[in-house]
């Protein structure tokens, strides 16, 4: 357990166990140099407690990137919810972890993730206040939109010369709460849409209502386009995608849309700008967060707008040093978290 710590760098590991709900939990807190650790509660059937303690692990350190370089006064963490085999009240074993986060004293604030709702945030509201994405929060989905959107703006600036989406053909790989928020808003800036979904309906719509170009989910990534933006599961760019790209750039709102590092390498090598996934698609946490924080509607859409900015920079500075993006992004946010 200690080995797995030490190579994440990871601060704290809990485990919160009440049989009563039948809660079986694990809270995983990276780092809280720049304050306490963000990261949404997962509720999944994991096939031992090694893989939930891995996922909660990973994540959490995920997280304590995306916060940094949002600029957040957060560290990241992450907690996973074992689900049970039978379960006789879901309100009940959601209760019961908010006093499992109550209890670590606000240094873990928990949100909406994979197989959790605002209903779930409200049953831990009860025992904390540690807790966002309540369902009086409304869906971070529209603000991780319109936060790749201002990524997309400076990428397109950085790789073609203009922020303009006039005319801009973007591809989009799935079209969920996100891709299709996002979807709209480049249909109504002038963007030319290529879109791919597994879900036939949700293809239709766009079709339909934005005028978007349907194309088959395995031609997409083939597709010629000016920007690549995958909204849809992780692992789009990998050895077997990368040579098929006809892009300038992959800008997009899925979680680790790299196969491994060396997959953003070979995007740089070539000419392929990637803006860098957890910078690209902080919005929702920016919103969730600053929401958290008592912050305005207005204060949140001026920090949103500032992905974009973060994106510019990190362009120049992967340009400066011959690298690729991802990791320029690694190293500055690694420099944030752990100082020097
Ligand atoms: P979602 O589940 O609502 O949408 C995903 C969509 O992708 C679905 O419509 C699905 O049918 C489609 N899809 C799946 N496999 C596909 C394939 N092979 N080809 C084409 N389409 C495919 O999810 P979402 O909330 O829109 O999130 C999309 C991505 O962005 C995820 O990777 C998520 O982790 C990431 N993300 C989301 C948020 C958020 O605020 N929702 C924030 C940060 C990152």
């Amino acid at each position: 357990m200690f080995a797995i710590m030490e190579n994440a760098r990871l601060e704290e590991l809990h485990l919160a166990c009440d049989p009563h709900s039948g809660l079986r939990a694990i809270v995983a807190i990276h780092n809280t140099r720049l304050g306490p650790a963000l990261g949404g509660c997962r509720y999944l059937a994991y096939a031992d407690e090694d893989s939930a303690v891995r996922d909660a692990v990973r994540l959490a350190r995920g997280m304590s990137y995306k916060a940094a370089l949002a600029g957040l006064a957060l560290g990241g963490g992450k907690a996973v919810i074992m689900r049970p085999p039978h379960l006789d009240s879901r309100a009940a074993l959601f209760e019961a972890f908010g006093r499992a986060v109550e209890n670590l004293g606000g240094r873990y604030i928990t949100a909406v993730d994979s197989g959790t709702s605002g209903l779930d945030m409200d049953c831990i509201a009860r025992h904390t206040r540690h807790v966002t994405s309540t369902s009086a929060g409304g869906d971070p989905s529209p603000h991780t939109a319109l936060g790749v959107l201002a990524g997309i703006r400076a990428t397109a600036l950085a790789r073609l010369g203009s922020d303009s989406l006039v005319g801009l053909r973007v591809a989009i790989q799935g079209l969920g709460h996100v891709g299709y928020a996002l979807a709209e808003h480049l249909r109504a800036a002038g963007a030319e849409l290529l879109v791919s979904d597994v879900d036939a309906g949700r293809l239709q719509l766009a079709v339909e209502q934005l005028g978007a170009r349907a194309v088959e989910p395995e031609a997409l990534l083939g597709s010629p386009c000016d920007i690549l933006t995958p909204c849809g599961l992780g692992g789009a760019i990998n050895p077997q995608t990368v040579d098929r790209l006809r892009c300038a750039a992959v800008a997009g709102a899925a979680n680790n849309q790299l196969d491994s590092p060396e997959m953003g390498d070979a995007l740089a090598e070539r000419g392929i700008l990637y803006a860098p996934d957890y910078v690209i698609n902080s919005g929702g946490l920016i919103f969730v967060a600053l929401q958290h924080q008592g912050h305005s509607g207005a204060e949140i859409a001026a920090h949103l707008g500032r992905i974009g900015a973060r994106l510019t920079e990190i362009y120049a500075e992967a340009e400066a040093e011959r690298r690729s993006p991802a990791r320029v992004a690694d190293d500055l946010a690694e420099r944030l978290i752990y100082g020097g």
